[in-house]
């Protein structure tokens, strides 16, 4: 279906999410090499030139596994990803699967959703891309009286599909009765990225750390450990008392971690990426003919709020929207060429409005 020559090359996928997600430079690069190898081996399973490099060796399928706290950049990095690759994406959050048959999702809902990204394609739905959010919530239940219909089981039909099936799938809706039409769908060359926070992981990764260094001196320990950043040490162990079942762990070798967002990370995302929020509001305005600036400082002062409501990078975009609100509202109906947010008006515009609603938004 395509060439070998056709897949960007790991550096020049880095270069690309690059433009629009800022830092999680370890992530960007193991990202860009498994989606290389990924697309390699897709090659290796549909293309009739494959036949030069032999047929003894199969490449096993390399799905990620995202360790990030909420707003780190997960779904952003995968949606990115799927857009410049120019394949269909699926996302879906693991907590809202069910057992076939329950109330709530299947998992089959993501290949429906897949197929519909696909507009009805299947042979584009079978090269794309899922994005399976908030995994480390269908922990394996540790009481047996009640039935784990989304524990476990989700945990068990999700592996079906991690190891490549053939999933009969309901077109448009998603609910099977007899009147939905199914397709087949192939799962073994769909690229399945799993994401979570995995609260607490890093408490893990310390523990296994000090227990394996155990018969080193005190001293050489804290010589090879960088304790300001744990992630950067996780393994798959560390996912163990997540109520992962081993097989799922096994089925995602691909394991790499977001770090959560400082402020000069925030900083940049307010104003850096190609289209970053504060670009977005400049181009909105553009098209009424009005140019917008901002004091500097104002971006300063957003900064500070996202980091007060500790919700990374997604407390930017509703706190800059309170900001905007009734500009927006007004100007249109005003003849302005210019308007400039100052630092003053930010401030009153986010206190006058509720704070409560921002905090959970
Ligand atoms: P997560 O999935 O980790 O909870 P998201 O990817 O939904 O976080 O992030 C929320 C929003 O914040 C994104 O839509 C994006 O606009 C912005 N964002 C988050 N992280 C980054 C980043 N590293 N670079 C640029 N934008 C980011």
């Amino acid at each position: 279906l395509f060439k070998l020559s056709e897949i960007p090359a790991p550096h020049a996928i880095k270069a690309q999410l690059d433009e629009y997600v800022i830092g999680q430079e370890q992530a960007k690069k193991v990202i860009a090499v498994a989606v290389y190898n990924h697309y390699k081996r897709v090659f290796s399973k549909t293309s009739p030139d494959a036949g030069k490099y032999g047929t003894d060796i199969d490449i096993e399928k390399s799905n990620i596994l995202m360790i990030g706290p909420t707003g780190s950049g997960k779904t952003y990095l995968v949606k990115t990803l799927a857009k410049l690759l120019d394949v269909p994406l699926a996302i879906a959050d693991a907590t809202s699967l069910t057992e076939a048959g329950y109330i709530g999702d299947d998992i089959e809902s993501v290949l429906t959703k897949l197929l519909a990204a696909a507009s009805g394609d299947v042979q584009k739905a079978e090269m794309g891309i899922v994005f399976i959010d908030e995994i480390d919530k269908i922990a394996k239940k540790k009481s047996t009286n009640t039935r784990d219909v989304s524990g476990e089981s989700v945990q068990q039909e999700l592996l079906k599909l991690l190891e490549g099936a053939d999933v009969e799938v309901p077109v448009g809706t998603g609910q099977k009765n007899a009147m939905t039409p199914m397709e087949m769908i192939n799962t073994d060359n769909i690229l399945f990225i799993c994401g979570g926070a995995f609260d607490g992981i890093e408490k893990k990764i310390a523990q296994r750390l000090n227990t394996h260094v155990v018969g080193y001196t005190a001293s050489q320990k804290t010589a090879v450990i960088d304790k300001n950043n744990m992630m950067q040490y996780i393994a798959p162990q560390d996912l163990k008392s997540f109520g992962l079942i081993p097989e799922i762990i096994g089925r995602l070798p691909v394991l790499t971690y977001l770090n959560p967002l400082d402020r000069n990370a925030l900083r940049a995302i307010l104003t850096e990426p190609k289209n970053s929020i504060i670009k977005q509001y400049i181009k909105l305005f553009e098209m009424d003919g009005i140019k917008l600036t901002f004091e500097d400082s104002v971006f300063e002062y957003i900064v500070d709020k996202a980091v007060e409501y500790k919700l990374g990078a997604r407390g930017l975009r509703s706190i800059v929207e309170t900001i905007m609100m009734d500009v927006m509202f007004e100007i249109p109906s005003e003849s302005k060429k210019e308007y400039k947010v100052t630092l003053d008006y930010a401030k009153q515009q986010l206190e006058k409005a509720n704070m409560a609603r921002l905090q959970i938004a």
